[in-house]
Protein backbone atom coordinates (compact mmCIF):
# COMPACT_ATOMS: atom_id res chain seq x y z
CA UNK A 1 0.00 0.00 0.00
CA UNK A 2 1.16 3.44 -0.79
CA UNK A 3 0.88 6.35 1.75
CA UNK A 4 -2.43 8.54 1.52
CA UNK A 5 -2.54 12.13 2.38
CA UNK A 6 -4.01 10.79 5.52
CA UNK A 7 -0.90 8.67 6.30
CA UNK A 8 1.36 11.40 5.53
CA UNK A 9 -0.48 13.95 7.99
CA UNK A 10 -0.10 11.35 10.89
CA UNK A 11 3.22 11.02 10.00
CA UNK A 12 3.86 14.50 10.53
CA UNK A 13 2.20 14.60 14.01
CA UNK A 14 4.68 11.78 14.39
CA UNK A 15 7.56 13.68 13.18
CA UNK A 16 6.39 16.87 15.31
CA UNK A 17 6.43 14.78 18.65
CA UNK A 18 10.31 13.38 17.58
CA UNK A 19 10.98 17.09 17.40
CA UNK A 20 9.03 17.59 20.83
CA UNK A 21 11.14 14.70 22.44
CA UNK A 22 14.53 16.13 21.04
CA UNK A 23 14.00 19.79 22.06
CA UNK A 24 12.94 17.76 26.04
CA UNK A 25 16.48 16.13 25.64
CA UNK A 26 15.11 12.77 24.68
CA UNK A 27 15.70 11.30 21.34
CA UNK A 28 13.90 11.82 18.19
CA UNK A 29 11.18 9.66 17.82
CA UNK A 30 7.01 10.12 17.84
CA UNK A 31 4.30 7.69 17.04
CA UNK A 32 0.25 7.50 17.46
CA UNK A 33 -2.08 4.91 17.05
CA UNK A 34 -4.72 5.28 14.96
CA UNK A 35 -8.19 2.87 15.27
CA UNK A 36 -9.89 1.88 12.53
CA UNK A 37 -12.09 4.77 12.45
CA UNK A 38 -9.52 7.25 12.30
CA UNK A 39 -9.07 8.48 15.24
CA UNK A 40 -5.88 9.02 17.33
CA UNK A 41 -6.05 7.20 20.64
CA UNK A 42 -2.39 7.32 22.02
CA UNK A 43 0.47 8.93 21.15
CA UNK A 44 4.08 9.48 22.88
CA UNK A 45 7.70 10.10 22.05
CA UNK A 46 11.17 8.58 22.98
CA UNK A 47 11.94 9.68 26.72
CA UNK A 48 14.66 7.37 27.75
CA UNK A 49 16.62 10.68 28.85
CA UNK A 50 16.28 9.31 32.68
CA UNK A 51 18.06 6.38 32.15
CA UNK A 52 14.99 4.17 31.36
CA UNK A 53 16.32 2.87 27.62
CA UNK A 54 13.02 1.23 26.68
CA UNK A 55 10.77 4.17 26.98
CA UNK A 56 10.26 4.16 23.04
CA UNK A 57 6.94 5.30 21.98
CA UNK A 58 5.60 2.52 20.05
CA UNK A 59 6.87 0.32 23.26
CA UNK A 60 4.43 2.37 25.16
CA UNK A 61 2.12 2.14 22.47
CA UNK A 62 2.23 -1.66 22.75
CA UNK A 63 1.22 -2.18 26.29
CA UNK A 64 -1.43 0.55 26.05
CA UNK A 65 -2.89 -1.15 23.78
CA UNK A 66 -3.24 -4.20 26.68
CA UNK A 67 -5.31 -2.21 28.40
CA UNK A 68 -7.63 -0.06 26.13
CA UNK A 69 -8.04 -1.88 23.21
CA UNK A 70 -9.48 -5.73 22.00
CA UNK A 71 -8.05 -7.80 20.18
CA UNK A 72 -9.51 -6.77 17.25
CA UNK A 73 -9.51 -2.92 17.89
CA UNK A 74 -5.66 -3.70 17.98
CA UNK A 75 -5.93 -5.83 14.57
CA UNK A 76 -7.33 -2.81 12.79
CA UNK A 77 -5.23 0.06 14.52
CA UNK A 78 -2.27 1.31 12.65
CA UNK A 79 0.80 2.92 14.46
CA UNK A 80 2.73 5.64 12.99
CA UNK A 81 5.89 6.40 14.15
CA UNK A 82 9.00 8.56 12.71
CA UNK A 83 10.99 5.80 12.82
CA UNK A 84 10.67 2.17 12.28
CA UNK A 85 10.47 0.24 15.07
CA UNK A 86 13.26 -1.23 16.97
CA UNK A 87 13.30 -4.90 17.62
CA UNK A 88 12.21 -4.58 20.97
CA UNK A 89 9.51 -2.58 19.76
CA UNK A 90 8.52 -4.69 16.71
CA UNK A 91 8.28 -7.83 19.08
CA UNK A 92 6.31 -6.63 21.63
CA UNK A 93 3.65 -4.79 18.29
CA UNK A 94 3.67 -8.17 17.02
CA UNK A 95 2.64 -10.09 20.08
CA UNK A 96 -0.19 -7.62 20.84
CA UNK A 97 -1.30 -8.54 17.42
CA UNK A 98 -1.37 -4.61 16.30
CA UNK A 99 -1.93 -3.58 12.79
CA UNK A 100 -0.30 -1.85 9.55
CA UNK A 101 2.70 -0.14 11.15
CA UNK A 102 3.92 3.45 8.87
CA UNK A 103 6.95 4.61 9.37
CA UNK A 104 8.45 8.04 8.24
CA UNK A 105 12.42 6.68 7.99
CA UNK A 106 13.90 3.30 7.58
CA UNK A 107 15.86 1.21 9.97
CA UNK A 108 17.83 0.93 7.22
CA UNK A 109 18.12 4.69 6.29
CA UNK A 110 18.59 5.60 10.02
CA UNK A 111 21.81 3.34 9.79
CA UNK A 112 23.06 4.50 6.66
CA UNK A 113 22.89 8.09 8.33
CA UNK A 114 24.85 6.87 11.50
CA UNK A 115 27.39 5.02 9.33
CA UNK A 116 27.90 7.93 6.91
CA UNK A 117 28.08 10.17 10.41
CA UNK A 118 30.69 7.82 11.34
CA UNK A 119 28.24 6.78 14.88
CA UNK A 120 29.32 3.45 16.25
CA UNK A 121 26.33 0.86 15.92
CA UNK A 122 24.21 0.73 19.10
CA UNK A 123 23.78 -2.62 21.53
CA UNK A 124 20.58 -3.95 19.29
CA UNK A 125 21.00 -5.39 15.98
CA UNK A 126 19.04 -3.17 13.77
CA UNK A 127 16.71 -5.55 12.13
CA UNK A 128 13.55 -4.63 10.53
CA UNK A 129 10.13 -5.03 11.11
CA UNK A 130 9.63 -7.64 8.69
CA UNK A 131 12.12 -9.39 10.24
CA UNK A 132 11.07 -9.58 13.79
CA UNK A 133 7.32 -9.84 13.02
CA UNK A 134 6.32 -10.88 9.41
CA UNK A 135 2.91 -11.06 9.60
CA UNK A 136 2.50 -7.52 10.41
CA UNK A 137 1.83 -5.13 7.16
CA UNK A 138 4.49 -2.20 6.87
CA UNK A 139 4.38 0.66 4.73
CA UNK A 140 7.10 3.52 4.46
CA UNK A 141 9.69 5.72 4.08
CA UNK A 142 7.68 8.61 3.30
CA UNK A 143 10.46 10.58 1.36
CA UNK A 144 8.70 13.78 1.67
CA UNK A 145 9.99 13.78 5.63
CA UNK A 146 12.92 12.49 5.21
CA UNK A 147 15.09 15.53 4.93
CA UNK A 148 13.45 16.69 8.28
CA UNK A 149 14.15 13.72 10.25
CA UNK A 150 17.66 13.51 9.32
CA UNK A 151 18.56 16.95 10.53
CA UNK A 152 16.83 15.86 13.67
CA UNK A 153 18.91 12.72 14.16
CA UNK A 154 21.95 14.80 13.15
CA UNK A 155 21.28 17.07 15.74
CA UNK A 156 21.18 14.20 18.64
CA UNK A 157 24.71 12.89 17.42
CA UNK A 158 25.77 16.67 17.89
CA UNK A 159 24.01 16.94 21.27
CA UNK A 160 25.99 13.92 21.62
CA UNK A 161 29.62 15.12 20.72
CA UNK A 162 29.75 12.43 17.66
CA UNK A 163 29.44 15.35 15.17
CA UNK A 164 31.36 17.94 14.49
ZN1 LIG B 1 11.98 0.64 20.01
Amino acid sequence: MTLSDTDLAHLRRCVELAREGLADGDEPFGSVLVDAAGVVRFEDRNRVKDGDETRHPEFEIAKWSASHLSAEERAAATVYTSGEHCPMCSAAHGWMGLGRIVYAVSTAQLGEWLAEWGVPPGPVRPLSVREIAPGVPVDGPAPELAEEMRALHLELQRRRGRVA
